[in-house]
C-alpha cells in the first residue's frame, strides 16, 4: 500500500458511518488459492470450500461467449429480459415475478434491503448461510437464529414457533447450507402454514438440482400457498458459474417482485453473466449430468465417513458436513497441509463442525485418506 495516510491531525475525526454496517461481522469467504498454496507447498489443491461444481460448466456456455452476442462495450439489458424470459417459461410463472441478480446473493441483500427497517425481526437457522444474517444485520434488523437439532435436522417445532411469531422476513435454505437436509413436503407445509400475512417467507434454494426426485420444489409449494414468498435459486452451483454471478428471485407477486427491483443496483447483471445463464439452462442435459455425477460421488463419499466412524448430517446438496470431534479450524489447517481446502465451521457451538464440497473421485479419494490418516493419529 502506498502511504497516503493523512497526518493525525487532518483526518475527519467527525464523519460517521452507518452502525449497522460498520458492526457487521466478516463474511468468511476462506482463503485466498494463493496464499493456501504458499502455507500448504501444494500447488495442486483440492479446493472443497465452495460448494462450487467440479465439472466446470457446460460447454455451451464458452461457446455463448466466444459468439458475437458477447460484447463487452455496451452496457447489459438492465432488466435481463432474455435470461429472465427463458427462466418463466422453464419455471412456468410470469417473467414480472422474476428477478436475475449478480448471485442470489445480491438478491439476498436487495430482499434485505427493499423489505427490511431497523428494528425489523428476522427468523433464520445455526448453522447459518452467513449472508441471510449479514444482510438483515446490515439493514439495522435483528435476527433470531433456531438452532439445528441434536440429529443435524430442522427443528420444526422451534421453527414454527419462531415464524408464527411474525417476523418480517424468514430467511430459509433447503437443502440448507451448511448442513445438508432439505424440508420435506410435510415439514414445508407446517413452516408454511405458520407464516403470518405480515411475513415474507424467503426459500432459498440454492441446491435445489441437487436434491432427492421426492422433494417438493418451493416454486410449486408456495404458489398456491397465500402467503407472501421468495424462492431464491442459482447458477452457481449445479450449473458451475459461481465466477460469473448470477442468481434470481421468484416472488409471488409483482409488487414483491418490483420492490426487490428497485433495491437492487441497475446493471447488476453482467453482459457475460446474462449471456452463459441463458446458454447454461438451455443445456439442461449437462447440468443433469453432472448433478448425477455428484450425487454418486456424495454417496460414496458418505459411505466412506460412515465407516471410519465419521458424523455426517444427512445430505441433499454438494457437500457434507461433518462433526469432526475437535476444533474445525485446526483440523482445517491438517486438511490443507495435506492438499485440501475445506470450511471450517466457526459459530458458537458448532465449532467441531466441517463443510467439504464433492469434488472430483481424485479430491474425494484425497479427502477420504487425509481423514482417515488425521482421525486415527488423534
Ligand atoms: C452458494 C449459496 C448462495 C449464493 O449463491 P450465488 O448465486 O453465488 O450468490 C445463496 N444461498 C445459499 C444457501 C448458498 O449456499
Amino acid at each position: 500500500m502506498t502511504n497516503h495516510t493523512p497526518p493525525r491531525d487532518l483526518r475527519p475525526a467527525a464523519l460517521q458511518v452507518n452502525p449497522h454496517v460498520s458492526a457487521l461481522p466478516t463474511y468468511n469467504a476462506g482463503m485466498s488459492l494463493d496464499k493456501a498454496r504458499a502455507i500448504s507447498g501444494h500447488e495442486e489443491l483440492a479446493r472443497l470450500a465452495s460448494n462450487e461444481n467440479p465439472d466446470g460448466c457446460s460447454p455451451a456456455v464458452r461457446a455463448a461467449l466466444a459468439s458475437a452476442a458477447f460484447d463487452p462495450s455496451r452496457y447489459a439489458d438492465p432488466a435481463c429480459t432474455a435470461l429472465r424470459e427463458a427462466l418463466a417459461a422453464r419455471l412456468g410463472v410470469e417473467p414480472g415475478v422474476i428477478v436475475a441478480g449478480n448471485g442470489s446473493e445480491e438478491m439476498i441483500a436487495a430482499i434485505s434491503r427493499g423489505v427490511l427497517t431497523p428494528e425489523a425481526q428476522v427468523v433464520t437457522v445455526v448453522p447459518s448461510f452467513g449472508l441471510h444474517e449479514i444482510e438483515p444485520l446490515a439493514a439495522g434488523a435483528s435476527v433470531l437464529k433456531v438452532p439445528m437439532t441434536g440429529e443435524a435436522g430442522f427443528d420444526l417445532a422451534a421453527l414454527e414457533a419462531a415464524i408464527a411469531a411474525g417476523p418480517r422476513v424468514v430467511f430459509l435454505s433447503s437443502p440448507w447450507n451448511p448442513v445438508g437436509p432439505a424440508l420435506d413436503q410435510n415439514a414445508l407445509d407446517r413452516l408454511i402454514a405458520a407464516v403470518r400475512p405480515g411475513t415474507l417467507f424467503v426459500l432459498d434454494e440454492a441446491y435445489f438440482e441437487f436434491a432427492d426426485a421426492g422433494l417438493p420444489d418451493g416454486i410449486e409449494v408456495l404458489r398456491n400457498s397465500g402467503i407472501n414468498w421468495i424462492v431464491l435459486r442459482t447458477f452457481s452451483k449445479a450449473y458451475g458459474l459461481a465466477g460469473l454471478r448470477v442468481g434470481y428471485a421468484v416472488c409471488s407477486d409483482t409488487e414483491i417482485a418490483r420492490v426487490v427491483g428497485a433495491a437492487k443496483t441497475p446493471f447488476n447483471v453482467n453482459c457475460a453473466a446474462q449471456i452463459a445463464a441463458t446458454a447454461a439452462l438451455a443445456d439442461e442435459a449437462w447440468m443433469k449430468a453432472s448433478v448425477a455425477g455428484t450425487r454418486a460421488e456424495r454417496l460414496r463419499v458418505e459411505a466412506a465417513f460412515a465407516e471410519m466412524g465419521l458424523r455426517a448430517a444427512s445430505s441433499q446438496t454438494n457437500f457434507l458436513f461433518f462433526d469432526c470431534g475437535r476444533d474445525s479450524s485446526e483440523m482445517a489447517t491438517s486438511l490443507l497441509m495435506a492438499g485440501i481446502i475445506v470450511k471450517p465451521w466457526r459459530e458458537p457451538g458448532y465449532t467441531s463442525w466441517l463443510r467439504a464440497t464433492i469434488g472430483k473421485p481424485a479430491e474425494n479419494d484425497r479427502l477420504i485418506a487425509a481423514l482417515r490418516a488425521l482421525t486415527v493419529a488423534a
